[in-house]
């Protein structure tokens, strides 16, 4: 009895690990100038972890095609949507769709008592896309915070080659490094933005390349840390970098367009990535639901058909959902990542999520995930508006069919 006990005891010690989370978004490197620079600490991340090309701007003259700006990317990110629903569209920030909620909102939903922390120069970032203290996040608390640094010009006076803003960074990942060292958030957020700065002034250019290579000492930092903490204290970290758009092709300088350059992303992780992530071509959408995922966050239902990424890490069923509606019926095809099970298709006529209501879906159709495809009458369901979702086992997709779309 007494060997029983102790047995049992090592298997509760061995699997009490706590996960916690930590995602870095480096500013405006395109996929082509990350490969092209000497990165040796992103190199033994990804030698342990993963690397994939990605890609923001949502789907290229459709419903959700989305500009190639930081804040409409980083909003992104945060709600794993693109800008149709989350309804960022520039820097400024105006009016963000808070119905849809953040991955820092869903896991304070689900773990009150767990902690949550931002690493930033930007204020805005916690200010109004996680929405600290807002009524409309219903008062999220970030617990940790190290930002607005851009606003205290007398620590960082602001010179005329921005290395102000070189060394603003230094100080957020001197803030993240003792953070994560002290006081381990479960789920936090970098930012970090000299290499933007870099873009936007000299383009394509040795200055940009030594921004890149000078981002590389600092994630080198974090990843220090991280592992300090792997190996001193019973956690599993899972570490996502990624940037939040490309730059033009003529010379680097710009972005915001639909450009293949301005789309052009990339992810590193910590671990290992799925097959989803290496078969397709990820988006920094997906970023939310791979959180959530490592996280153990429970998706509410109404909000599963409205994520538009797919978990790069753990099982995936369904993804490249395609739609079209003719002659009162739905035609679907899709990519089964997972053979065994069956796929729903549900279908909306309304968009009420965005008010903060429910929507009512209508069940159409259960059908084999291998089928890849289905053909449904609709014409009991007339509209020139319609959400479809498929759930499969692991994941939901959605795509809207808008009638008259440019
Ligand atoms: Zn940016």
């Amino acid at each position: 009895m007494r060997r029983f006990i102790f047995v049992v005891f090592i298997f509760l010690s061995l699997s009490t690990y706590s996960q916690k989370a930590i995602f870095v978004i480096a500013d405006g490197i395109p996929a082509d100038v990350l490969e092209s620079t000497s990165t040796p600490n992103i190199n033994r991340i990804i030698a342990k972890g993963d690397y994939v090309r990605a890609h923001v701007g949502g789907d290229k003259d459709m419903y959700s095609q989305t500009p190639t700006i930081s804040a409409v990317s980083y909003n992104s990110l945060l709600t794993g949507t693109w800008v149709n629903k989350h309804n960022v569209w520039g820097n400024d920030i105006k009016a963000p769709n808070y119905h849809y909620p953040t991955i820092f909102r869903l896991f304070k939903n689900q773990f009150p008592q767990k902690k949550i922390a931002v690493y930033s120069s930007w204020l805005d970032n916690r200010k109004k896309l996680m929405g600290d203290s807002l009524a409309q996040t219903n008062y999220l608390h970030v617990d940790y915070r190290a930002d607005g640094f851009e606003l205290d010009t007398l620590s960082f006076p602001h010179d005329k080659e921005s290395n102000y803003m070189h060394l603003i960074d230094e100080r957020v990942i001197a803030a993240a490094d003792s953070g994560i060292r002290n006081q381990a958030p479960d789920l936090s957020w970098v930012y970090l933005e000299y290499t933007d700065d870099m873009g936007h002034r000299y383009g394509d250019s040795p200055k940009m390349t030594d921004a890149v290579e000078k981002l590389d000492k600092q994630l080198g930092k974090l990843y220090d840390a991280i592992q300090y903490r792997e190996t001193m204290y019973k956690e599993k970290w899972l570490l996502i970098i990624t940037t939040d758009h490309g730059r033009d092709e003529k010379n680097g300088k710009n972005h915001g367009g639909q450009s293949p350059r301005q789309r052009s992303t990339w992810i590193v992780s910590n671990r290992k990535l799925n097959t989803y992530a290496h078969l397709d071509y990820p988006a920094i959408v997906d970023i939310m639901p791979t959180l959530g995922n490592f996280l153990g966050i429970k998706l509410p239902s109404q909000f599963a058909k409205e994520i538009d990424g797919i978990p790069l890490i753990g099982k995936v069923s369904v993804a490249q959902l395609a739609i079209n509606v003719f002659q009162q019926k739905l035609d679907l095809r899709w990519q089964s990542l997972d053979t065994s099970g069956a796929v729903k298709i549900w279908l909306c006529t309304k968009n009420e999520f965005k008010t903060g209501a429910q929507d009512q879906y209508i069940l159409l159709k259960e059908v084999p995930n291998q089928n890849n495809k289905a053909t449904i009458d609709i014409s009991q369901y007339p509209s020139d508006f319609y959400k479809i979702a498929l759930e499969g086992k692991y994941n939901t997709v959605n795509k809207w069919f808008v009638q008259n779309a440019k």
